[in-house]
């Protein structure tokens, strides 16, 4: 390596080594480091132009807190007031029922299989005779959503082939355990609307799991409500599904 190489470049220029801070400063603009020291950040200001400006020049740094205290308050009062959330916000899972209070999910598991965040677990079972909870054969027996891990990406809903989940706004979720934020099928079980027959039913007499996917079953049949009037007399939900199952006939 040459003398030349090893000299650090301050030293080239002056001939006098430089202090730290004067290296952490370098020339700008052509101008040397003391030419750029001597200029202070009031010298750089525009003179006020006439007797107004010279007024105004102490307070005009003020300008912008003036002009936003009559602008509208943007805070938002939560959680005292609660903002609205766009229709399409991704908030909390529901499992869906049909008119007549069965239960959309089949138990198939597509939803756990298409969630990147491995945060839903459902275990399927049979329908029977004694205990039919959805129209066909099978029936969400266990379904867990672990919202410790959920992202509300949404992927789930995009692939149940029954729209039995779908995503409410709720968006409220933060409890102070883990075990709080795992949800059951009971936590996420739409509430039975009005006329509806909590399930285990039997479905409405002469249809298939077709007919409720086509929308043909519109609300509680009487063979549903007879069947519940036999085996859970106390059933609350059986009253206004009878009443509703009178004013329709229900099958179709
Ligand atoms: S919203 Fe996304 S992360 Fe949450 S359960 Fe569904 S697929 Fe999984
Ligand atoms: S919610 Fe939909 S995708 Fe998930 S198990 Fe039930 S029917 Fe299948």
């Amino acid at each position: 390596m040459s003398d030349e190489t090893k000299k650090s470049p301050p030293e080239e220029e002056s001939g006098q080594p430089r202090t730290s801070s004067e290296l952490e400063q370098p020339a700008r603009g052509g101008q040397s480091i003391d030419e750029v020291k001597g200029v202070h950040a009031p010298d750089l200001l525009p003179e006020p132009k006439n007797a107004v400006e010279k007024f105004v020049a102490p307070v005009a740094g003020f300008g912008v807190t003036m002009a936003t205290l009559f602008k509208p308050v943007v805070t938002e009062q939560y959680p005292r007031e609660k903002a609205p959330v766009e229709p399409r916000f991704h908030g909390r899972h529901q499992l869906n029922r049909h008119p007549d209070g069965l239960e959309k999910c089949i138990g198939c598991e597509l939803c756990a299989w298409a969630c990147p965040a491995d945060a839903i677990f459902v275990e399927g079972a049979n329908n029977t005779p004694e205990a039919q909870y959805s129209p066909g054969e099978r029936y969400g027996a266990v379904y867990q959503i672990n919202y410790l891990r959920c992202i509300f990406c949404g992927l789930c809903i995009e692939a149940c082939p029954t729209r039995a989940l779908t995503m409410t706004n709720e968006f409220e979720l933060a409890d102070q355990t883990r075990e709080k934020l795992i949800f059951t099928k009971d936590d996420l079980l739409a509430p039975l609307r009005e006329g509806m027959l909590a399930a285990p039913h039997p479905m409405a007499e002469g249809t298939t799991d077709g007919s409720y996917y086509r929308g043909e079953v519109t609300g509680p049949a009487r063979n549903s409500v007879e069947w519940v009037r036999e085996n859970r007399p106390d059933e609350p939900s059986l009253d206004s599904a009878a009443a509703a199952a009178e004013r329709s006939g229900a099958t179709k």
